[in-house]
């Protein structure tokens, strides 16, 4: 208990924010919070062809994604990465360095990989991180038996295609605009009116 004391005597303004952001998202309903990774969570795209390295790329982390994760991954929030990039170890050991106090084996990082590819064909409609978000709802339920409905899950990406289409799906997405700080996610969060949107019959 006194070493909490303390790390909330030395919180920054920053993390106080996120504190306060994590804490209204619980109270609105929010139960899953997906994050886009290039782009979003660090400020470069690394194409799924990032060869500096790792410390290289944390390096480019956004402080504001960096503080909100470690809010979330202490909250009641389900947290996750949906990523189009094949390079989920790389993804997974620059997260784990940016966020060396939290307990990353609750976070589910999707992406491209051996194991799991989203499947489409050139016919389909455009279907934006929504085959990695159903990839994550099922292994919520199956792991923790935790359903979450689709109004309940806030998609943070900066491609406004995927937005739109996770809004399209019932989600709730900001878009997240280049040079973005806590308090855009914060004044996002403050207009958030999460509300049960059935989605649109094709
Ligand atoms: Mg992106």
């Amino acid at each position: 208990m006194g070493s909490h004391e303390k790390d909330i005597s030395v919180l920054s303004a920053e993390d106080q924010l996120a504190k306060d952001v994590v804490r209204e998202l619980v109270e609105k309903g929010i139960k899953l919070l997906a994050l886009d990774f290039d782009r979003t969570i660090v400020s470069v795209h690394t194409a799924g062809y990032w060869k500096q390295g790792t410390q290289k790329l944390v390096e480019h982390v956004r402080p504001c994604f960096r503080a909100l994760m470690k809010e979330a991954l202490e909250s009641n929030l389900h947290v996750c990465v949906v990523t189009y990039s094949t390079q989920i170890a790389l993804i997974k050991d620059v997260l784990k360095m940016a966020l060396v106090k939290s307990n990353i084996s609750k976070l589910i990082i999707r992406g491209n990989s051996k194991e799991w590819l989203p499947t489409s064909n050139i016919s389909d409609p455009p279907l934006g991180k929504e085959q990695h978000l159903a990839c994550i709802c099922t292994e919520l339920f199956n792991d923790k038996h935790v359903i979450v409905a689709a109004h309940e899950i806030l998609l943070l990406d900066d491609d406004d295609e995927n937005c739109d289409i996770a809004r399209e799906f019932g989600h709730q997405a900001f878009q997240v605009p280049e040079g973005v700080t806590m308090s855009d996610i914060a004044q996002y969060v403050k207009m958030l009116e999460v509300k049960k949107i059935l989605p649109c019959p094709s």
